[in-house]
């Protein structure tokens, strides 16, 4: 598994594209997988319960050594963002060590060419003490919390993903990091599986509109896709569930893109997927190459190449 590479992305709020530093980091995996069996898309769980002999919180030394050896594997190649992925909530105590994520902030503010850092959260770790205890950590650099919505629906987030999440503990967190200058990124997850595909399209249109009204910075849109034993596996092996079009996400881009960055995220994961987003015809591959250049530019327009229906 390569848990830390340099790679270029475009960033939005730059309008350039930037090399960011992807880091994954063995966290001891979402408390909320842990009390509850977690969201019904979720797999992280696969990967923490591997790394972590099954969920087991490392001590900081141990998570400062894998830091350090990480680091040196992109030594060299001036990164500008820092992308920690931890498989839950970096911001939680009990999946990475408090010491630790002070640590890797400090690491941040004195690094020549890092600018920016982003982490991921559930909105509950994100309190007006953590984010100060961030604020003065990282000095002068930027930071940015990822959230995952996932729907604004209420029902859609809770009763069909299992989020366990009030819109009023997302705007809370919202309203905390905005009012600190702490950036807001937003998970919006596309084709739960109690939607059908227009019904998917137009709740991630919704949820993106909703974001932006309430100062969310950028927006990724999550595409479902299928990985081994979670609920979308058995519902797609019972032939009740497929990811969604990729030209249904083409259809939430061009419907929001006017309204803030939206980004298309990654169809891979670990575990790897076994069906990913497609038309289920022979159209993909001109899907997929609009998709990865929009992916680099951020710019609607690509999608005007695309023909509608099949390609012969
Ligand atoms: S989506 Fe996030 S909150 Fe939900 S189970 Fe996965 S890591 Fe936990």
């Amino acid at each position: 598994m390569d848990f830390s590479f340099v790679d270029e992305i475009y960033d939005p709020l730059q309008k350039k594209l930037v090399k960011r530093w992807v880091l994954e980091l063995p966290g001891a995996g979402c408390e909320w997988y842990k009390k509850t069996g977690g969201c019904t898309m979720c797999a992280f769980n696969q990967s923490t319960q591997k790394y972590t002999l099954g969920g087991h919180l490392y001590p900081h030394f141990m998570f400062k050594w894998f830091f350090h050896y990480a680091y040196s594997l992109v030594k060299g190649q001036n990164p500008e963002q820092l992308v920690i992925y931890n498989g839950g909530s970096f911001l939680s105590d009990k999946e990475i060590p408090p010491k630790t994520q002070l640590t890797i902030l400090d690491f941040v503010k004195n690094h020549a060419t890092l600018q920016k850092i982003l982490v991921e959260s559930r909105a509950e770790f994100a309190t007006s003490q953590k984010l100060e205890q961030y604020l003065r950590a990282i000095g002068n650099k930027k930071l940015e919390i990822a959230f995952g919505l996932e729907s604004a629906n209420d029902d859609v987030r809770n009763k069909c993903l299992n989020k366990g999440m009030s819109i009023k503990q997302f705007e809370k967190a919202v309203t905390l990091c905005k009012a600190s200058g702490v950036e807001v990124f937003a998970y919006v997850f596309l084709k739960a599986h109690c939607l059908n595909e227009e019904e998917a399209i137009q709740d991630a249109v919704e949820t993106i509109e909703y974001c932006f009204e309430r100062g969310v910075d950028e927006v990724s849109l999550s595409c479902a896709f299928i990985q081994p034993n979670t609920l979308l596996h058995k519902l797609w092996k019972e032939g009740k569930y497929q990811p969604p079009k990729l030209s249904s996400i083409v259809k939430v881009i061009e419907a929001t893109a006017n309204l803030g960055p939206v980004r298309i995220g990654s169809f891979d994961d670990e575990p790897p997927p076994i069906a990913k987003p497609s038309n289920m015809d022979s159209s993909d591959e001109i899907y997929l190459r609009a998709i990865h250049l929009y992916r680099r530019s951020h710019d609607p327009k690509v999608f005007e190449i695309l023909i509608p229906g099949p390609i012969d």
